[in-house]
């Protein structure tokens, strides 16, 4: 692996705490709004050299928009590809992740991609499950498998904030129902996406997740396959293209590797056959990316010539 010392990480830690003050952390769930601004944590994840890390690592955040590279995943192995992109596009949106505009201007009738949360709405209403807590508890059996932490569970307190404030992951639900997009119940499908988005982890959990794809879908340590390869190839490249919301073509120019993130503050990300890379920092800039993270993530790919291209 490129990146050697545990110390060169914290370095890069330390130049980058500055850029917290310049982003502001998640409200409109309200529960996440009481995450500690002041923190910065990356971990890096490779075969040769586990895992080395730097800064507030022991952070538990919740996965909030991550999950929807794992659902995706977990989606096309329940279902198959043909049937996901039935109902889900495979286009950048240029909208913010919430947006509920091109829904009904788009013909035919689907989400642009499933890294919006139209799309993800409809990638968790084709998980398998007759129950909530059978999709959930899937989705969760997914993530111990990729983390090898089978103490990961549910934030209970941001889950509920969640599901009692997502009015508008309500309309876009309702909205994709009355277009037959959406067959699941729709306060049903909203507790499921909303336990999946509270779905809680540190930075080594993400790294590891980021390793398992960067793996080719096989675990770093037994080479099991967890997810097949072909998989975790379209979920890498949605990474790619639609991972870090409207801001994507920007950070595939500057970053230049897959990356996910969410409004809690994470970004899952990775470098193909190489490293997962896990970076948590509550502050959001105007689109929704951990400010901090994001420039950790730019210094971090310019140091070691991370780019994929
Ligand atoms: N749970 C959040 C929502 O649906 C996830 C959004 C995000 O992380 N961008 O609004």
């Amino acid at each position: 692996m490129r990146c050697r010392k545990e110390e060169e990480l914290v370095e890069l830690v330390r130049r980058n705490k500055n850029y917290i003050k310049d982003g502001k952390v998640a409200d409109y769930i309200p529960a996440l709004a009481k995450a500690d601004p002041d923190k910065l944590a990356i971990a890096i994840y490779s075969k040769e050299e586990g895992c080395l890390s730097a800064g507030d690592v022991g952070e538990l955040f919740t996965l909030q928009s991550i999950s929807k590279v794992l659902t995706l995943a977990l989606a096309i192995m329940d279902v198959g590809k043909e049937q996901v992109f039935s109902r889900v596009g495979m286009e950048p949106t240029g909208d913010p992740f919430n947006s509920i505009a091109k829904l009904e201007t788009m013909v035919p009738s689907k989400p642009l991609n499933p890294m919006i949360n139209a799309g993800a709405l409809v990638v968790t209403n084709m998980i398998h499950g007759s129950s909530v807590e059978e999709k959930v508890g899937r989705i969760l059996q997914l993530i111990h498998d990729m983390t090898n932490n089978p103490t990961i569970g549910i934030n209970d307190e941001v889950a509920d904030s969640e599901y009692e404030s997502a009015n508008l992951n309500r309309a876009l639900s309702y909205f994709m129902k009355q277009h037959g997009i959406i067959d699941d119940d729709v306060e049903m499908l909203l507790e499921a996406y909303t336990k999946q988005c509270a779905i809680e982890v540190n930075c080594k959990d993400l790294a590891r997740i980021g390793m398992v794809l960067a793996n080719e879908g096989k675990d770093p340590e037994t080479e099991r396959p967890i997810i097949p390869r072909y998989i975790a190839r379209i979920v890498k490249t949605f990474m790619v293209t639609c991972g870090m919301y409207n801001a994507s073509g920007e950070f595939a120019i500057n970053v230049a590797i897959p990356a996910k993130s969410g409004v809690s503050g994470g970004i899952l990300s990775l470098v193909p056959n190489e490293m997962g890379i896990g970076v948590y920092s509550p502050p959001l800039d105007q689109k929704g990316n951990s400010l901090a993270g994001n420039k950790l993530l730019e210094n971090l790919s310019a140091q070691y010539e991370l780019s994929i291209f």
